[in-house]
């Protein structure tokens, strides 16, 4: 679907929630919508019309991306030019029911749209539209994700190549960036995670000054953007020859991932998948080390809805990209995952990353 289709869509449901317009501040809702890709604008929606607000600095981009919505370039920041425009000419047409996007808007921009709007608005959190059109993609978007995860895979070769002990992490890190950039990536979706030894038992262990010890896992969590779109993938490493126990750990990780992957099919709610995970930690006594949901969606942002997780009521549907990342991590001992993103199809799911999840021994 093109942006004007996906406008469109949007613009059929704001009746059905009851809102006379939306005011969509947050940056990849922006994009989604309308392909604008700067970081500065507001894009108001009603039901026979759209305006894009952004500012000078963006003119020429605004003109080039912005397909759909009328640009309108202000002085003035975006989203108060969006309420004066909504006070001289809006609330004549009937816009007074307004929703805003109240995870991304913040208290100091919500009190400033306040007081330029007149009386007689209503504004409220609108319920998360664009995020929910979001979670299920379309065959460009699915295309844009194998190319970023291809990319992204890639950088894994140069990662092994790097890893060895007394070498920093965050060398690592930096030799696997460089080698993103030098292959296309406009930047990486998150800051890399490489923690080898104790500190692989830190689920979020940034690459850090430490060097990587003789024996032990180095975690290795990493993705690049590309067109827009997020990769996100894990492998876990083994610096020296693994204890029994640490095969027995990566063992269990890794059929906990192969059996959540393969209950990705549509119609099968997520915390369902998230249960298949970690049923298989449970019987290998490891569950209590696995303290993190089983993944998330990913696409223009690295972390979107649904979360894979329990209590989550999503049900999974054909285009839902989404990743599958179980882990054990045991304090002061080391921690294994291994992360795969995966693609809802209309029978089961493919998974995109083409990495191999046998145990690497460095
Ligand atoms: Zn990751
Ligand atoms: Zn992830």
């Amino acid at each position: 679907m093109d942006h004007r289709g996906r406008l469109k869509r949007l613009q059929s449901e704001l009746h059905h929630n009851r809102l006379d317009a939306l005011l969509v501040t947050h940056p990849a809702n922006i994009r989604y919508l309308c392909g604008f890709t700067g970081s500065a604008g507001a894009l108001l929606i009603s039901q026979s019309r759209s305006l894009f607000f952004t500012d000078g600095r963006y003119t020429q981009q605004a003109r080039a991306e912005a397909q759909g919505p009328r640009v309108v370039i202000t002085r003035s920041s975006p989203l108060v030019a969006a309420a004066e425009w909504l006070t001289a000419k809006g609330k004549k047409q009937g816009l007074r029911n307004l929703g805003i996007e109240g995870e991304h808007l913040s208290v100091a921009e919500r009190g400033k749209l306040g007081k330029t709007l007149t009386s007689g608005f209503r504004l409220r959190e609108a319920p998360p539209l664009v995020e929910r059109a979001r979670m299920v993609k379309d065959a460009d978007e699915i295309n844009c994700l194998r190319s970023a995860v291809l990319l992204g895979s890639g950088l894994f070769d140069r990662a092994l190549e790097v890893i060895r002990p007394g070498v920093k992490e965050i060398e690592v890190a930096a030799e696997l960036e460089y080698a993103a950039r030098r292959a296309g990536a406009e930047a990486m979706s998150f800051s890399t995670i490489i923690a080898s030894g104790e500190r692989s038992a830190l689920p979020h262990g940034r690459a850090a000054m430490a060097a990587i010890p003789p024996r032990g896992f180095v975690v290795c969590d990493f993705g690049v953007i590309l067109a827009g779109y997020c990769s996100d993938m894990t492998r876990t490493v083994h610096v020296g020859s693994p204890t029994e126990e640490s095969c027995r750990t990566y063992g269990a990780v890794r059929e906990a991932q192969q059996a959540a992957v393969q209950a990705v099919r549509p119609g099968v709610r997520v915390a369902e998948v998230d249960g298949v995970a970690r049923n298989i930690l449970k019987k290998n006594k490891l569950v209590r080390y696995f303290t993190h949901s089983t993944g998330h969606g990913v696409g223009l942002e690295i972390h979107e809805p649904p979360r894979i997780a329990a209590g989550q009521t999503e049900v999974l549907q054909p285009g839902m990209a989404i990743t599958i990342e179980p882990g054990a991590y045991v304090p002061g001992k080391g921690g294994v995952r291994i992360e795969d993103m995966v693609v809802v199809t209309e029978h089961g799911c493919e998974v995109l990353t083409p990495t191999t999840k046998e145990l690497i021994t460095i």
